[in-house]
């Protein structure tokens, strides 16, 4: 990519999140561009000059590389770079992804005054071994909190019973009006049981997920996205659609030549496959997996599978697996935000007495290894102390992103060049996939959004009580 001779015209309209917008190369399709966003109303007046920009985004590399790296394994991450991009290319830019942006994304603004971006391998385009004709499937799952907290200082004690994604639902659909959720008027937990292994488990929560993508689920076909939910709309999920771009991948055997398999039978092989490939050690070319026992955790009451866990009992994940090592990490969330805000409030009233030691405690970064000490070489008890409190606040920092953050898994056929070979042709195995597991979005969350995170926390939890969980 040559910086002085960026054409918008190369680029186009690849997706976003709340908090950037992500643009894809359209001939070097191994490259996205990742731009900040801004409140709309900013607009006129960016709310950070370039250099600020420029330190956020270094920021965003250094905490994914030095930091979620080491947590969550290296071979999941790509950190990628910051880039000084020409600030005439990056407003043409935005006027041209404009038109394709989602109504109810349009509250802000792709940031078109610093010319900073994160340039990343576009990880729905993956170049995973043999090249075939078939496009590459990627499939993008924002698992969200995988635990429900066992924290003495939680004070409602539903909160240990039903899992923050389903109270949180429940919240949306109580105050706002939404149309997107309240389809079906019940909760298909995903979080915690996605993180719950067992196949049939894992199986339940990708399907609910088909089901209801909302945010947290959307499948590319060669780097193109063809399925997620449209917020904001009515319109319903076309899965009929989705079958269609999907049986191709799965017709084998008899399927093959009577070119007959239901819908059922695809989205049961795609979901296996996908499973397969997340309990699996990040790549590779997709054996049978098979359920190894771990620890026991809570579940979610208000989860539908839970009748389903009576019957089946507990069971953990591999720990050489991405769920594993994203809930691992989420799990440094150890107090809960009730039992962190005090320590939050020890650190601010210290900053505000000693300004100067927010440098020094590292309080927005930088992200190196004296940070990862900080974290790490946290005493097991408050000895009362300005450093215990911080530490704990990156701890719950570093949580906070792995609960936010979305895995990519890749598939591209691996059996291609033996389509030939009749014997594989009528082959009654569901086909095999090669196949790459990243994990995306590991921006660091701003020391000043924890009180925010405590008021949300009670207005869910308390709307949750209210209502009794009932949907309006
Ligand atoms: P959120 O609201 O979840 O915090 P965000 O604003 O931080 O989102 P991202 O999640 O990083 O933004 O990016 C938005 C979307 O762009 C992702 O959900 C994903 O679909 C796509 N995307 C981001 N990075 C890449 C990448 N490296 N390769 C391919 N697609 C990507
Ligand atoms: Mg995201
Ligand atoms: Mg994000």
């Amino acid at each position: 990519m040559e910086l002085d001779k960026m054409d918008e015209n190369d680029w186009k309209y690849h997706g976003e999140g709340n908090k950037s917008l992500v643009v894809s190369h359209v001939q070097v399709s191994q490259l996205v561009l990742r731009l900040l966003k801004y409140p709309a109303e900013d607009s006129e007046n960016p709310p950070q000059t370039a250099e600020q920009a420029f330190r956020q985004i270094q920021n965003i590399v250094d905490f994914s590389s030095n930091v979620m790296s080491s947590l969550l394994g290296e071979k999941f991450i790509h950190s990628g770079e910051v880039v000084k991009l020409p600030l005439e290319f990056v407003r043409q830019l935005s006027i041209k992804v404009q038109h394709q942006r989602p109504a109810w994304r349009c509250d802000k603004v792709m940031d078109i005054y610093s010319g900073c971006a994160l340039c990343l391998p576009n990880l729905t385009c993956p170049a995973l071994h043999q090249p075939t004709h078939t496009p590459p499937l990627c499939i993008e799952i924002k698992p969200k909190c995988g635990f429900l907290p066992s924290s003495k200082h939680v004070s409602k004690d539903i909160k240990t019973k039903v899992c923050r994604f389903c109270m949180h639902q429940h919240y949306k659909v109580t105050t706002t009006n939404h149309c997107k959720v309240h389809t079906k008027q019940k909760y298909r937990t995903t979080t915690v049981q996605l993180h719950l292994s067992g196949l049939q488990r894992m199986h339940f929560a990708i399907r609910h997920l088909i089901e209801e993508p909302q945010n947290n689920f959307k499948i590319f076909k060669g780097g193109q996205c063809i399925y997620s939910s449209k917020e904001g709309s009515d319109d319903s999920l076309d899965l009929n659609s989705l079958l269609h771009h999907l049986r191709p991948y799965f017709m084998y055997g008899n399927n093959r030549i009577n070119s007959h398999m239901t819908g059922k039978a695809v989205l049961n092989d795609f979901i296996q496959v996908l499973v397969n490939a997340l309990l699996s050690g990040g790549g590779g070319d997709g054996g049978l997996v098979t359920d190894r026992r771990g620890e026991g955790r809570s579940f979610c009451e208000a989860s539908l599978f839970n009748k389903e866990r009576i019957r089946h009992g507990s069971q953990g994940l591999p720990s050489d697996t991405v769920l594993f090592r994203i809930l691992q990490t989420q799990m440094l969330d150890t107090l809960d935000i009730e039992g962190l805000h005090p320590l939050y409030r020890r650190v601010e009233q210290h900053l505000q007495d000693f300004p100067k030691e927010r440098t020094h405690h590292q309080i927005d970064g930088p992200y190196n290894e004296a940070f990862m000490e900080k974290l790490q070489k946290c005493p097991t008890d408050d000895d009362g102390s300005v450093e215990y409190a911080v530490a704990k606040v990156h701890q719950y920092r570093v949580a906070m992103t792995a609960k936010d953050c979305s895995i990519m898994v890749a598939l591209v056929p691996s059996n291609e060049e033996k389509e030939d070979d009749e014997g594989d042709f009528l082959s009654s195995r569901p086909p095999a996939f090669s196949y790459s597991v990243s994990i995306l979005d590991l921006d660091p969350k701003p020391f000043d959004s924890i009180p925010r995170q405590l008021r949300l926390d009670q207005r869910i939890v308390s709307c949750y009580l209210r209502t009794g969980g009932a949907l309006p």
